[in-house]
């Protein structure tokens, strides 16, 4: 019997729902497998910790997966990783919609997201960056946010015409997709949302706790990673000073140099023109991350490069027939929906992803150099009982050294002598993660939207500089429902302290 075969079976049994039926002796074997699908107890079985209690050690790399899936489902939010080093960097690997609840459940502090490096720009590793951006300057990050991601596809426009012939305004013969056009258009996105916030202190000054940041909390500075020569000189920010100061090295193939830390690039196979991969190295520990792309052999010559990579990290992706299954509820493969459905997700896995077999294949050719990953984790993968074991199926029929599927909440801290596996126990119900930028202590600039006045028990804040006076006319007054209130107490404005006029 053939896995196919075998896959679609068990897909038959779990969406028949025939409560006791026996799974196949692999399902049980490799992931303790109550029932096909819905459980994870492969994570489950995962040693539990706080990572709130136990900072990373001082010689050691932990990488949090903070977002797994391409998918929507509440289990796994879309990609992102948390890299932290012990010597206090960190960094932040794509920045999928949905992730920032995890970072916010794990612990991490606005101030720890403020170096964010893109694979490419595809939603499921892009969309929290909105939350990021618009709501850490509101917290400890109030510094510059320092985005990193591919050049342009360079791919012409099939629709162009000429400038006639098409019913759209813009049509430009080439479609200026960028990470630099991507930031630009982002910043100014944005804008009702950062102006509107400005009320508050959005910079840190100088002080006991550090210099000052080095531009605001919204100020942006985007570095282009030519996907096709390697060079990283391409730049647009917003501020003038870090225009002339970015604060870290850069090189041919390298993102990022600065603190012992390196972060280079190469190219990745997905989708457009436009995708790559990373890996970070510092003290003698490395990690590849290769964001989404179909096998290739940029990521055997990055992984081969030096000494063997401590934590490689994979996308891999499920058989189409499992997907098509999932998907549909349909596993009568003569079923034309079904066979619409397989087609469909097959030209997806030929434009975009590595299949769990590759990922295997891929391990060997390494295994075979005497460059095998000290721990091989799968990711951007629906991780469950029975995906899992057939994850593990396709890639231990290539290889047999230490492999791991993620999920939300894994956790791995990698050191020279150590590489622990757990998974994060945290929160459903957290709040806001507590300010850890020392630079509190020293306060911030004056905020855009200012109101100084004396009479203004918020000042320096200005909560009321954007509303206009027929708005403010219209406020029910604080008194009328809570006179012991501080609205009502310390009344603004009064007849005797109005509000500046923009
Ligand atoms: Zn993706």
């Amino acid at each position: 019997m053939s896995a196919e075969i075998s896959r679609r079976d068990a897909l038959k049994l779990s969406g028949a729902a025939l409560g006791s039926l026996a799974l196949p002796a692999w399902v049980a074997s490799e992931a303790n497998a109550a029932t096909p699908s819905s459980r994870n107890a492969l994570f489950n079985k995962l040693s539990a910790f706080d990572p709130r209690m136990e900072p990373v050690a001082p010689d050691a790399m932990r990488i949090s997966f903070m977002g797994t899936s391409v998918i929507e489902r509440r289990a796994q939010q879309r990609m992102s990783l948390f890299v932290e080093l012990g010597n206090g960097d960190s960094f932040v690997f794509d920045i999928g919609s949905g992730s920032v609840s995890n970072y916010v459940a794990m612990g991490v502090p606005w101030s720890k997201m403020r170096r964010i490096f893109l694979t490419h720009l595809h939603g499921d590793h892009t969309s929290d960056l909105t939350h990021v951006y618009c709501f850490g300057p509101q917290g400890d990050g109030k510094s510059p946010l320092y985005l990193f991601g591919p050049s342009r596809s360079r791919i012409p426009n099939p629709g162009f015409f000429n400038g006639s012939g098409s019913d759209q305004f813009h049509n430009p013969q080439y479609f200026d997709d960028g990470i630099l056009d991507f930031a630009y258009h982002f910043r100014e996105m944005n804008r009702w949302h950062t102006e509107s916030q400005s009320f508050v202190g959005t910079r840190w000054k100088d002080g006991p706790g550090g210099p000052a940041a080095p531009a605001d909390g919204y100020d942006i500075y985007a570095t282009e990673l030519d996907w096709k020569t390697g060079e990283s000189g391409n730049r647009w920010t917003t501020s003038r000073y870090l225009r002339d100061n970015p604060g870290f090295n850069a090189g041919k193939w390298i993102a990022y140099q600065n603190n012992g830390v390196k972060i280079s690039f190469f190219p990745a196979i997905h989708d457009r023109n436009g995708s790559i991969s990373y890996k970070l190295e510092w003290k003698g520990l490395s990690m590849i991350f290769t964001g989404d792309t179909k096998p290739n052999h940029f990521l055997i010559d990055a992984a081969s490069a030096g000494k063997p990579v401590d934590v490689l990290i994979s996308e891999i992706v499920v058989d189409p027939d499992v997907w098509v299954s999932k998907q549909s509820g349909i596993t009568d493969p003569t079923n034309p929906t079904y066979q619409a459905g397989l087609l469909n997700a097959e030209a997806v896995q030929l434009n975009s992803h590595t299949p769990q077999r590759a990922f295997g294949y891929i391990l060997n050719r390494l295994a075979n150099k005497g460059k095998a990953p000290r721990l091989a984790v799968g990711t951007h993968f629906q991780s469950e009982d029975d995906t899992n074991a057939w994850a593990l199926e396709d890639i231990r029929a290539w290889y047999s050294g230490e492999v791991a599927i993620s999920t939300d909440l894994m956790v791995i801290d990698a050191s020279r002598g150590s590489m622990q596996v757990r998974r994060a126990s945290v929160s459903d119900y957290s709040w806001s993660a507590k300010w850890t930028d020392p630079r509190q202590v020293n306060g911030t600039y004056n905020p855009k939207y200012a109101d100084p006045q004396t009479c203004n028990p918020y000042r320096p804040m200005g909560p009321l500089n954007q509303l206009d006076k027929d708005l403010l006319a219209q406020v029910i007054p604080a008194c009328d429902y809570d006179k012991a209130g501080f609205m009502c107490t310390q009344p603004y404005p009064t007849t005797s302290c109005k509000v500046p006029q923009i």
